[in-house]
């Protein structure tokens, strides 16, 4: 896309929550996307933007502050392109209204993530399962559509596993998560259940750790997408960190690589060609660490303005082969800003067709 061409208008549907707010960041000064209009429950719509959100981190932007907040109704919101930061409660039925409406919904929620013709993409990982997008319309007949992107902590694993999966086949997957507060959106975790503490239960989220993996990993034709033949054991804990998710994982492949093997796939790993120079790509997806105390989400989260996912604690697994460590943000890189790259590759790809 030129510089000359003007911005595509774009909305948030969710705003005023955790992840919208980070839509709503991570979209200023964005060379392709301009923020127009913004869309929260009918508890926020009406009234301006400023009045009607708690603002989480830094300031919130000015031109955005005075927008009157819509209903998530496609009547009222008339952006082509759509960022969906909804409840999963009320995703469902809003997102279908959109897609049928005309828009491209890029979705957050779990609701269509596991459609057979609904792609659910991390750019770097299955860029080419945007394809499914065309079957969608069709099969719908919708002339929008929906991408999702998946569930924060199935990202981060996802990214850690793409490279070894490739060169070595998983086959089986233990995954224990440590996830973070604002992974439970706002006002989110009660301060006396987290503080000092770990809950060893997220809901609902086992289930999506164990099955979004194996198609994102998966193989991509026109009957759709043909899942990875690995399992995933997942454990799923909140801890009291603000943001960033870390996932511990270990795993069998169909032949096992030598450390020396292992590392030198996740040190070299770029990801798919399509995505290279998007304005949303970090030039390193995938940062690998050799010592021994990294990631850490203190020090690594904002890495790739929060697109890195960073890996780290390679070694030898008594029970399966390797065990590893996978590190990332999970508003940004597992949220707002997946979702955004998604939109770029869609727009540079000719597939928004929205315009
Ligand atoms: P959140 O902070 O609770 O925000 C929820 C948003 O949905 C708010 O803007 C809220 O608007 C709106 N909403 C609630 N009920 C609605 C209704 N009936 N009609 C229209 N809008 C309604 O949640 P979040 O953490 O941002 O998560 C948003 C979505 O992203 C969820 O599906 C979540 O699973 C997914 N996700 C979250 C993360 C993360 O790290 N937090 C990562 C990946 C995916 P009001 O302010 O008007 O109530």
């Amino acid at each position: 896309m030129t510089a000359t061409r003007p911005p595509i208008k774009v909305a948030v549907l969710g705003a005023t929550g955790a992840v919208g707010q980070t839509f709503v960041r991570l979209l200023q000064g964005h060379p392709w996307f301009e923020l127009a209009e913004v869309a929260a429950s009918e508890r926020s719509a009406g009234r301006a933007y400023v009045d009607v959100t708690r603002w989480i981190e830094g300031e919130m932007p000015s031109a955005v502050a005075a927008l009157t907040v819509q209903a998530c109704d496609p009547s009222a919101v008339t952006s082509p392109i759509v960022f969906s930061a909804l409840d999963s409660n009320v995703a469902g039925e809003v997102e279908a209204a959109f897609a049928a409406a005309g828009r491209l919904v890029l979705s957050n929620a779990k609701n269509y993530r596991m459609d057979p013709d609904v792609p659910l993409v991390i750019p770097e990982v299955n860029a080419d399962h945007l394809a499914l997008l065309d079957g969608q319309r069709a099969r719908r007949g919708w002339t929008g559509g929906i991408v999702t992107n998946a569930n924060c902590a199935a990202t981060m694993a996802a990214v850690a596993l793409a490279p070894l999966h490739a060169a070595f086949g998983a086959r089986r997957v233990f995954a224990a998560t440590m996830q973070a507060v604002s992974g439970a959106g706002y006002p989110g975790v009660p301060s006396l259940d987290i503080l000092g503490n770990v809950i060893p239960f997220i809901g609902d989220e086992e289930p999506k750790i164990e099955r979004e993996m194996q198609k994102m990993l998966g193989v991509v034709s026109t009957s759709g997408v043909t899942p990875a033949p690995f399992v995933v054991s997942a454990h799923a804990n909140r801890v009291a960190v603000e943001n960033g998710h870390t996932i511990c994982l270990s795993v069998e492949f169909d032949r096992a690589p030598t450390l020396d093997e292992a590392a030198q796939q996740l040190r070299t790993w770029r990801g798919h060609a399509a995505v290279h120079g998007l304005p949303s790509a970090p030039e390193v997806p995938l940062q690998f660490f050799e010592s021994d105390d990294r990631p850490q989400p203190r020090r690594d989260v904002g890495r790739g303005r929060g697109m890195t996912v960073s890996v780290g604690r390679l070694r030898r697994d008594p029970l399966f082969h390797l065990k590893f460590v996978a590190m990332g943000h999970n508003t940004i890189r597992g949220a707002a800003g997946g979702s955004i790259l998604n939109a770029e590759l869609l727009v540079a790809t000719g597939r928004a067709g929205a315009r």
